[in-house]
């Protein structure tokens, strides 16, 4: 997290550095120069004594003055600490003093001539220490407590009482049983010492502090300086001590150093401030190490305590005792301060730990941590906002919660927070959607914790997660439950309730929605031929041509397997349909490419409206009826829903299951129509007409429930037991009548030549039987071959090689091409009845006839003349050279019980003349 530069008050730059850089300023310089020359003045020992008393006393005040002047526009800095400012003044309070003090000095010298060992000026010179140890403790170190100041004191005392028994002993003693010396000398001989001993503490706690003032080079150099003059002070008071003069020129070196140090400081502190940096709180306070001065001062006592007492017996020890038994006493003092101040700072750092810890989790925590107040003001939130809110957590402190929030979640959202002010305790999740900055919504899952009574938060803690990834995956799901995985398009549940919610909106607006439902026809063969895979590539190309279509106001489903169905709610109704119905007709017209072959598919597609009452689900069976129906016209149509086509459905649902149950249940029976040869009238053979006998409806004739055994499949198993039951009669026939050499015909359906089992039928039905397979003809109409030619062909030729014979059925109607014939291996053609109809009404009218049946014979097939009613027309295609005939002429299709008589009544061919007539009517040869 980036934290804001802070333009506070203590963004201070640092200047440029001058010419010199930022080492030595010129003032520096010029001190250093000017000491420089003052030493080499006074090695050379030139001037009289009282010029150089007087350079030695004035030749310090340009430094002092230096000193002054740099503090105090130093001190002038804001820029600076408070403290360090003050500090900054209390040393040019200092070095004033000094000048001062110097000059009453000089006065003493120049203007009385005397150098008395007290004067006004030593006034002055220990007012500068004393504002020296007020500067030191002006600097900032490590935290300060009461504690802290009272150590300092206790350290102060010991420091005082110690060194103060050690002067007494060895400085103050000695000249006082002298008694030359007045009380303000004997003052001052302690007072010197014990002020610079006193600074040396200030200076040592501040170095063993650590202090904090950021000015590191300017603060070492002015304790530095302080340090020497310090020890400049204590070696000149003990060369006072050991010669008992004024004057100590060679300390001059240490005190010019000190003045050049002090100098270098304070053009530093005014030429290059540095500010405290922001934010840089006080560091944690730590054990701190011993200033070592006091315990020196205890150690000096006792040694001196041991010193006198093991002494010859001379020196009075009371006054070491007493000191000894002070400082002691203090040292407890200290120590007991100590513990308690160690005890306190090892809580203190355990509870910062503590909350250092926590502080991590909610920083690091993966979710954002919001803390606001009851009114929903923000009053903290976690770093993590930058990374899931992309707020930066600063500038949210202060906004109201709601800034955040999607609009919609505002007023929710107020409320909650409203809920969660009234009692502490958790309140349970709510989602809301925050407001992004770049404007997209993020869903979160928020926990709000009243903390409002726990004195260390105050606050509403919202615990927010981000739950976008969960929402995203729940849309999915949703998204998953009402579409359709392949094509993408919405799915049959998602599709019944948008129809729903378009029919309950029409109610209200009085206008018609229309429901479009799509079947791909021949859907099956497709996936049949080219694989299942081809298949859904079909599906998924035909429904981005659906979508293509449709307008954005339309929705486009797939209900399952190949139908799809298409909602338009824009009120147009049917023209709207119509409109669509064409471009959907174009849509279809390219081919597709499947599994590399270009391939035509077409839909059918039938149309509902409504307006009223009807609920989804009518709605839509209507539309399906309406595609059936469609279907049922033929391929690539549409139809409209009517009523009558719902009846005619459930008619023919009802037949067909009835038709189901019809064939377990014997109710299907064969009638037989006799085939007679035209010429002599025998009968040749019968032909197996199919009949229901319906328990309500009576004696069904084909018409009306072949066609719905071939839409429904049902032909598959009616076609089986018509092969069987018709050979089994045959069979029958043959053994009672062997003369006849009976042949039996057996209509099969195109249907049932799509399924190769027909083969394996017929095969098992001829094997059960026994019966002669070339007394077998199987019939198949002519348009079926025109239809399916490749695998009809294919199944035609197995048929053939069981044995049976082929007829074309009801030729002439289905205008099958001349090369067609030549390729079925075809055995008979039956002449459509229109053809026998007409072959009596005059030449013309059975140029027709006369056409077939010479192409029989020209391609030595044989010819039956089928539904011949009259005798003319017996004649005519006698004459024509047709072979057979059936009718209602010779006898209608009849129970079989009823076929005895007519093969009794038969006239008899012998076997001789029956392979005669076989031969004429193959080899077309006359009898
Ligand atoms: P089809 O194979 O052409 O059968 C001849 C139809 O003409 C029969 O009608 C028959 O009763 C009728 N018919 C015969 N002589 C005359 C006549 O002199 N005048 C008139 N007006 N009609 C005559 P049916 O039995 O109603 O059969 C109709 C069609 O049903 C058949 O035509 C055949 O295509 C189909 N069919 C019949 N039985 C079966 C079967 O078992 N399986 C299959 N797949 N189709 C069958
Ligand atoms: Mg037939
Ligand atoms: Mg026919």
């Amino acid at each position: 997290v980036r934290q804001p530069r802070s333009s506070g008050p203590y963004s201070v730059r640092r200047p440029t550095p001058t010419p010199l850089g930022d080492r030595v300023g010129p003032a520096t310089l010029a001190a250093a120069a000017y000491g420089l020359l003052y030493l080499i003045w006074e090695r050379t020992g030139l001037g009289s004594q009282t010029l150089r008393d007087i350079v030695g006393n004035v030749a310090f005040m340009p430094l002092n003055l230096g000193v002054v002047v740099l503090n105090t526009w130093a001190s002038g800095h804001e820029a600076l600490d408070d403290r360090v400012r003050r500090m900054l003044r209390l040393l040019a309070l200092g070095s004033l003093l000094v000048l001062i003090g110097n000059s009453i000095s000089t006065y003493y010298i120049v203007g009385l001539h005397a150098n008395p060992p007290v004067s006004w000026a030593d006034l002055f010179y220990l007012s500068d220490s004393v504002c020296i140890l007020a500067a030191l403790l002006l600097i900032p170190i490590s935290r300060r407590t009461r504690l802290e100041h009272w150590k300092f004191l206790l350290d102060a005392a010991m420091v005082i009482i110690g060194g103060g028994v050690i002067i007494w002993y060895f400085s103050v003693r000695p000249s006082a049983t002298s008694l030359d010396e007045s009380l303000v000398v004997t003052l001052l001989a302690f007072a010197y010492p014990l002020v610079s001993l006193l600074v040396l503490l200030g200076l040592t706690t501040v170095v063993l502090r650590g202090p904090l003032d950021p000015n590191r080079r300017a603060l070492t150099l002015v304790l530095g300086g302080l340090a020497l003059s310090v020890i400049g002070d204590l070696t000149f008071d003990l060369i006072v001590v050991e010669t008992g003069g004024r004057r100590a020129s060679l300390i001059d070196a240490v005190y010019l150093l000190s003045y050049l140090l002090m100098i270098a400081s304070a053009e530093l502190y005014w030429r290059e401030p540095v500010a405290p940096a922001a934010g840089s709180q006080q560091p944690p306070p730590r054990l701190q190490p011993l200033s070592p001065l006091p315990y020196l001062a205890v150690a000096g006592t006792y040694a001196l305590l041991l010193y006198v007492a093991f002494s010859p017996w001379q020196d009075p020890i009371s006054g070491i005792a007493a000191g000894a038994v002070a400082v002691t006493a203090l040292v407890v003092v200290r120590q007991l301060l100590a513990v308690r101040e160690n005890v306190r700072l090892l809580a203190e750092t355990a509870a910062r730990q503590n909350e250092a810890r926590f502080r991590s989790l909610v920083q690091h925590s993966s979710d954002v941590i919001i803390l606001i107040r009851p009114d929903g003001a923000i009053r903290y939130v976690s770093p993590s906002a930058s990374r899931v809110l992309r707020y930066d957590p600063g500038a949210l402190v202060g906004r109201p919660l709601t800034d955040l929030l999607h609009r919609d979640d505002i007023d929710r959202a107020r409320q909650f927070v409203a809920d969660a002010a009234r009692a502490p305790g958790v309140i349970p999740p709510v989602e809301w959607r925050f407001r992004q900055p770049d404007g997209s919504a993020l869903h979160a899952e928020i926990i709000a914790t009243n903390l409002l009574d726990e004195p260390t938060v105050r606050a509403i803690v919202l615990n927010t997660r981000d739950v976008s990834e969960r929402k995203r995956l729940e849309q999915e799901l949703i998204h998953q439950a009402f579409h359709d995985p392949l094509t993408g398009l919405a799915n049959r549940a998602l599709f019944r309730d948008r129809v729903s919610h378009a029919l309950a909106l029409a109610q209200r607006q009085g206008r018609a929605i229309t429901v479009l439902f799509l079947d791909l026809d021949d859907f099956k063969k497709v996936n049949d031929t080219l694989g299942h895979a081809e298949g859904d590539r079909l599906l998924i190309a035909a429904a981005e041509r659906f979508r293509a279509c449709a307008r954005v106001t339309d929705t486009v489903a797939r209900l399952g397997g190949d139908e799809f169905a298409m909602l338009l709610e824009d009120g147009t109704g049917l023209d709207g349909a119509d409109e669509l119905i064409e471009r959907l007709g174009e849509s279809m017209q390219p081919p597709f490419m499947l599994g590399g072959n270009e391939i035509q598919v077409r839909t059918s597609i039938g149309v509902a409206t409504a307006s009223g009452d009807e609920s989804a689900d009518d709605l839509l069976r209507n539309a399906d009826v309406a595609m059936y129906a469609a279907k049922r016209g033929g391929k690539g149509r549409s139809a409209t829903y009517q009523t009558k086509m719902y009846d005619d459905l459930k008619e023919r649902l009802e037949l067909e299951s009835a038709l189901r149950a019809a064939l377990g249940r014997d109710e299907l029976v064969l009638h037989y129509q006799p085939v007679v040869c035209l010429r002599t009238g025998a009968v040749r053979g019968v032909e197996a007409l199919v009949r229901w006998n319906h328990p309500r409806h009576g004696m069904l004739l084909p018409q009306h429930f072949v066609p719905l055994a071939e839409e429904s499949g049902l032909i598959l198993q009616l076609g089986d037991w018509v092969l069987r039951e018709s050979c089994r009669q045959l069979q029958t026939w043959r053994l009672a009548w062997p003369e006849l050499q009976l042949t039996m015909a057996v209509n099969i359906s195109g249907r049932q030549l799509q399924e190769r089992e027909v083969v394996e039928a017929a095969r098992v039905a001829l094997y059960e039987t026994g019966v002669d397979p070339a007394a077998v003809v199987l019939e198949i109409t002519e348009s079926v071959l025109m239809q399916q030619t490749g695998s009809v062909l294919e199944r035609l030729r197995e048929l053939k090689q069981l044995g049976v014979r082929l007829a074309i059925d009801d030729f002439g109607t289905g205008y099958s091409s001349l090369g067609y014939l030549r390729r079925f291996p075809i055995d008979i053609l039956k002449v459509a009845k229109p053809f026998v109809d007409d072959v009596a009404q005059g030449v013309e009218k059975a140029a027709l006839a006369r056409a077939i049946i010479a192409l029989g014979d020209t391609l030595k097939l044989q010819t039956v003349a089928e539904g011949v009613e009259l005798a003319e027309q017996r004649a005519a295609l006698t004459v024509l050279g047709c072979h057979y005939g059936q009718g209602h002429y010779f006898a209608p299709a009849l129970p079989a019980d009823r076929l005895d008589e007519h093969f009794a009544n038969s006239p008899r061919v012998s076997e001789d003349d029956a392979r005669r007539i076989d031969a004429w009517l193959t080899l077309g040869v006359p009898a």
